[in-house]
């Protein structure tokens, strides 16, 4: 068996070109497009690049992307500058540089940010009401992991396995699995036997970021597999799953290219929905002018 190759990019392409309207839309209605601003504390060279990457997509898309950096914060500091920027109304979204230096609280960072503007859908409000099954903002990498899973298959009725359970990736993907009505297991560091939930099920997804932790025999024969993973080794990118295990499974995301690209294009759709919610469009007639009661 040959697996078919779910591609991120062509699916990204798409919704880009889609939010470039909607972003066009609401330039027109209130002067500006959608701003997001990136924060990052003290980045090295592979977050700043990783961010210049979004403001390159960011401009397809026609959104405004700015990134600021703390050199040094605490968490204090960290909590005044996204409270900041949480006041700010030209302001529509804001995204942290993850992960943060150690040392930072990320819940006490991230409790400091107005749930209204987290395009990263992490502050405890966004996870609780994706617990609750009426999700608001949810991860982007969630959002694509699901996306490409359904391009494959109905996950309806089906055994899933997520390996990872980061409140960023491998939690939210199971509750958007378990919402899709898949039966969900979720495996991590101290599972005992990783190959054998990994035999069970007919969908896997794989955020550990451990490269080639999967085997390709591990895999059940017709899998549809949904490799998050994605490490630097020797200058290269490198998933969770050994690559050969596309001659096993029905379909297979690529590393690079299946995922990434695709978790780029929703974290956009996500500022793109927060800057609609800040502005909806006028409803019914136009206000009366002069304001004030009357009669
Ligand atoms: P994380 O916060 O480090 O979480 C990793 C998870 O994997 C943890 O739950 C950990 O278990 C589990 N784990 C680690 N080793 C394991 C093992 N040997 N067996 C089973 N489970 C194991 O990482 P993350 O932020 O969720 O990211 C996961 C991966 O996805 C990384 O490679 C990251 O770069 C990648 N990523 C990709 C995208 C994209 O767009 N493609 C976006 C975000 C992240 P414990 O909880 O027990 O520690």
């Amino acid at each position: 068996m040959s697996a078919r190759f779910l591609q991120g990019r062509e699916a990204a392409d798409r919704l880009l070109d889609a939010l470039r309207s909607r972003a066009e839309a609401l330039a027109e209605r209130r002067g500006r497009p959608p701003r997001a601003v990136a924060l990052l504390v003290a980045p090295d060279a592979s977050t700043l690049a990783y961010v210049r990457q979004q403001k390159r997509v960011a401009a397809r898309a026609g959104l405004l992307w700015e990134e600021r950096v703390l050199e040094a914060a605490g968490t204090a500091e960290l909590r005044r500058a996204l409270e900041r920027l949480s006041a700010d109304p030209e302001v529509d979204a804001v995204l942290l540089g993850w992960p943060l230096p150690a040392g930072l609280d990320p819940l006490e960072a991230t409790l400091a940010l107005d749930p209204a503007k987290d395009a990263d859908g992490l502050h405890p409000l966004h996870l609780g009401l994706l617990a609750a099954g009426r999700p608001r903002v949810v991860p982007a990498t969630a959002r694509a992991a699901l996306h490409l899973i359904r391009s494959a298959v109905a996950p309806e009725g089906r055994e899933a396995l997520v390996i990872g359970r980061s409140r960023t990736v491998g939690l939210p993907v199971a509750l958007l699995l378990e919402q899709a009505h898949a039966t969900v297991r979720i495996a991590h560091s101290r599972t005992r036997d990783l190959r054998r939930a990994v035999g069970e099920a007919e969908i896997l997804v794989a955020a550990a970021g451990r490269p080639g932790l999967v085997e390709a025999e591990w895999l059940r024969p017709g899998a549809v597999v949904i490799d998050v993973g994605t490490t630097y080794v020797d200058g290269r990118v490198r998933g969770d799953v050994d690559p050969r295990a596309a001659e096993r499974a029905a379909a297979i995301t690529p590393v690079p290219g299946g995922v990434g690209p695709l978790t780029t294009a929703m974290l956009m759709e996500n500022v793109v929905e927060l800057a609609e919610a800040a502005s909806p469009p006028a409803q019914g007639l136009p206000a009366a002018r002069g304001g004030g009661r009357s009669g």
